[in-house]
């Protein structure tokens, strides 16, 4: 259906941080599927655990265990227990607006009747389907789609007043992007979080955090929320953590997730073997090479690059989830279309700014070839 607007490229084959079009031409890939690409195109570990999986066992629906889910759910809780000291438990889905519904509706079940209400940021983003898109603080989005589900309020990003302030008894939880992502890639300061967390403790609220776009390891933390050393209540997590392949997750700490009781929520294709296979493999992988480290660096790297640039007002972002504004005016969806000429992958994230997000294992080499582009497309 006509919801995506005209491609301007046709891919046909990916290699780390490389993609070929139909017409053979190489691209460099610096947006990886929008956040989603963390370890590169084809990777061979996640295709051949793929491939293997899908020989052996892909789905047996959740009237049954399998030995894939389990080792999934575990790693990551570990992953969440190091960020945190807390214990959790897991629910699988299959994309990000469907992690951040089990979180709404594990808010909704925590505060009970008449205690419903979630707040969220102005200018975050958080979904599609209609209790996500209600807590997406985009009212343009909302506006075709009226009556929106009821009890969602937005308040000012980074404005511990304004928070305060949305707060009445009808309040269950707080819903937060560490970074927003969609809304140009604008980072929480650290001390708005750990805020909100004090808030939420005395008010009794859940702390949720929206680690799709920012999770495994692509801020330099394995979730955003590191940064600021706080603890929160749930975390809904996808894009990266199936390098492609379509799987998200809402994690919560175990006293949380169990006010949810058999029959609440779930879904058919909830935790597939094939789908936790990849995520397990992922995690292992993105372990392995230390992949918050590698996008901290990285991200240093070409941060430091980019701001060397005459036409770059300022790099804003964390790790390798950043955004360039450009100086003097220029119009950001330009200068995608004539990077994407010059054969790189970005995104007009703002109208005068470009979103970066290439996979954590881009090179030196591939970011000096990509600043050599931008500085060409920009001259
Ligand atoms: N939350 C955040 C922070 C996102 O960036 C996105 C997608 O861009 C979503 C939720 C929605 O995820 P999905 O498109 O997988 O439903």
């Amino acid at each position: 259906m006509p919801v995506f607007g005209a491609p301007q490229v046709m891919f046909v084959r990916g290699s780390g941080t490389e993609l070929w079009d139909s017409d053979g031409k190489r691209y460099l890939d610096f947006l990886g599927g929008l956040a989603v690409i963390g370890l590169g195109h084809s990777h061979p570990r996640i295709t051949q655990v793929i491939s293997e999986q899908a020989a052996t066992l892909m789905h047996v629906s959740n009237l049954f265990a399998t030995d894939k889910v389990a080792e999934a759910a575990i790693k990551i809780n570990e992953l969440l227990e190091e960020a945190t000291g807390a214990v959790g438990q897991v629910f699988f889905c299959n994309s990000g607006a469907e992690a951040n519904e089990t979180a709404l509706k594990l808010a909704r079940k925590f505060g009970g009747r008449g205690r419903h209400a979630v707040v969220s940021a102005f200018g975050s983003f958080h979904g599609r389907t209609l209790a996500a898109l209600a807590a997406t603080g985009q009212p343009a989005k909302h506006e075709p789609f009226f009556p929106m589900p009821d009890g969602f309020r937005h308040v000012a990003y980074n404005d511990i007043e304004a928070l305060e302030a949305a707060i009445d008894p009808s309040v269950a939880a707080v819903l937060l992007e560490p970074v927003q992502g969609e809304g140009g890639v604008l980072p929480a300061e650290d001390q708005y979080m750990r805020d909100v967390r004090a808030l939420c403790d005395e008010r009794g609220l859940l702390m949720m955090v929206d680690e799709i776009q920012t999770g495994y390891a692509r801020t330099g933390e394995w979730f955003g929320f590191q940064h600021s050393g706080v603890v929160p209540d749930v975390v809904s997590m996808a894009k990266a953590m199936g390098n492609g392949f379509p799987v998200g997750a809402t994690w919560a700490k175990h006293e949380i997730a169990a006010v949810f009781r058999p029959g609440d929520h779930g879904s058919t294709y909830s935790g597939t073997a094939l789908a936790t296979a990849v995520v397990s493999a992922v995690i292992d992988e993105m372990r392995r090479i230390d992949a918050p480290t590698l996008a901290a660096k990285r991200g240093e790297y070409f941060t430091t690059k980019l701001e060397a640039l005459p036409g770059i007002a300022g790099v804003r972002g964390r790790g390798l989830l950043l955004a360039a504004e450009l100086a003097d005016g220029a119009d950001a969806k330009v200068v995608y279309s004539q990077l994407l000429d010059a054969g790189l992958v970005t995104n007009a994230v703002t109208p005068t700014s470009l979103r970066f997000a290439p996979p954590l294992t881009v090179t030196e080499a591939e970011l000096d070839e990509a600043v050599a582009m931008i500085a060409e497309v920009l001259a």
